[in-house]
């Protein structure tokens, strides 16, 4: 399933990471939300291809482990988003849909 591109509107803020919010429902390990808000990346479809972190000009994604998930036991974290110059390149990319970057 994509992300839902209107998840700052039917998600609640329930955490924190590497400097970013985290939009729930969370509960690991086999749910882990949406890391970001303007760079967005839903945890529970992200397969962890990691094509995102390959594509990004300013290389903003980490890669991180994420054991017992049912999808995959990788994600991609957007650690440095307050880096993203809105390029789009990793939300055309992403296979599964489940990156939002949110323009300003
Ligand atoms: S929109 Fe561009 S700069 Fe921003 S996270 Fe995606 S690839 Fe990186």
């Amino acid at each position: 399933m994509p992300i839902d591109s209107d998840f700052q509107k039917n998600r609640k803020v329930v955490d924190e990471h590497n400097d970013h919010k985290v939009w729930g429902p969370v509960e690991p390990p086999t749910k882990l939300g949406i890391h970001g808000t303007n760079v967005a990346v839903d945890w529970d479809s992200c397969t962890g291809d990691g094509i995102c972190a390959e594509t990004c000009p300013v290389s903003l994604y980490d890669m991180v482990d994420t054991p017992g998930h049912p999808t995959s036991e990788k994600k991609s974290d957007p650690a440095r988003e307050k880096e993203c110059i809105q390029c789009l390149a990793c939300e055309s990319s992403c296979p599964t849909a489940s990156i939002k970057i949110t323009t300003t």
